[in-house]
């Protein structure tokens, strides 16, 4: 028997695959094995090639739009695509993050304000820009999460920028959740263990996180891309239906201690 719930005729928005490595892929191909109808959006042009060969890879036919979320027309018209073409929107899955890899090392304070405006627009506003615009689309009983990290809940090393973008991501979850509750939407954040990917590369020194947890969580191991997505798809699916404003954390544990 699968332990899969069926999400099959629903509507699913993932955003933020890179490439194969991205954590929003591994929860795409979770929600596409649960029979999940499908939109991938990408920031630029460049990326369509390299995400139409993934998306080849899935069971269902995926819809492909480009979704640069600093924009705000663009995420607009992308959502108002997605509903003219797949209809009510089920879920979203928001897996965005940019930081300019000069304030991902070193000193803290030494980023600049231009640094700080970029990283809190794209890794922190996104979220609330895109759960605006998809509010005519939603479904009753619809759900969104975003990706998040300890760094924004403490100091980790090197972190610096980021964890403050994901201290703003995180407090908007919650924000949302209030607002967006009373209207059936559920908004939750995962926050992953260190996974490698193009954006972990940005942070200095990544071994060393991967390794200091590998040494020291509970589990004693590393986690997966793909599980996180199976936390993804319990979020996002009924199975998750009375959990909401909530950071589930996917980090073998690392962050009782
Ligand atoms: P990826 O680099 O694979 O994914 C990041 C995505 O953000 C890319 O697809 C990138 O698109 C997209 N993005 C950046 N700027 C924009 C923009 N302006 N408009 C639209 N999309 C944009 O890395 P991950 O999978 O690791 O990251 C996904 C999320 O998971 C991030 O929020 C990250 O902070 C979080 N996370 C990651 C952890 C890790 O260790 N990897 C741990 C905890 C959380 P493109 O490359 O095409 O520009």
């Amino acid at each position: 028997m699968s332990i899969y719930p069926t999400l099959t005729n629903k509507t699913y928005v993932v955003m933020g695959i890179a490439n194969k490595r991205s954590i929003a892929w591994a929860i795409a191909k979770t929600l596409d094995e649960a029979g999940a109808k499908l939109v991938l959006t990408y920031a630029a042009e460049r990326f369509k090639s390299g995400l139409e060969s993934l998306a080849s890879e899935l069971k269902q036919e995926a819809i492909l739009l480009e979704c640069d979320v600093t924009n705000d027309e663009a995420i607009d018209s992308t959502f108002r695509s997605i509903h003219e073409q797949a209809g009510e929107i089920q879920g979203i899955a928001h897996s965005i993050a940019f930081a300019d890899k000069e304030a991902l090392r070193g000193e803290f304070s030494e980023m600049t304000r231009g640094q700080f405006a970029q990283a809190l627009d794209i890794s922190a506003y996104s979220l609330t820009a895109v759960v605006k615009a998809a509010k005519p689309y939603f479904a009753q009983d619809a759900s969104v999460i975003t990706l998040t990290y300890l760094g924004g809940e403490r100091v980790v090393p090197n972190y610096n920028l980021m964890g403050v973008a994901k201290a703003a991501l995180d407090s908007s979850v919650k924000y949302l959740a209030n607002e967006y509750g009373p209207h059936g939407v559920r908004v939750n954040a995962i926050s992953a263990g260190p996974i490698r990917t193009l954006s972990a590369k940005g942070v200095g020194d990544f071994n060393s996180i991967l390794s200091e947890l590998e040494q020291k969580a509970p589990l004693r191991r590393n986690v997966s891309a793909e599980e996180v997505a199976s936390t993804g798809l319990f979020l996002l699916s009924g199975m998750g239906s009375g959990v909401t404003g909530e950071v589930i954390h996917v980090d073998s544990g690392y962050h009782i201690l």
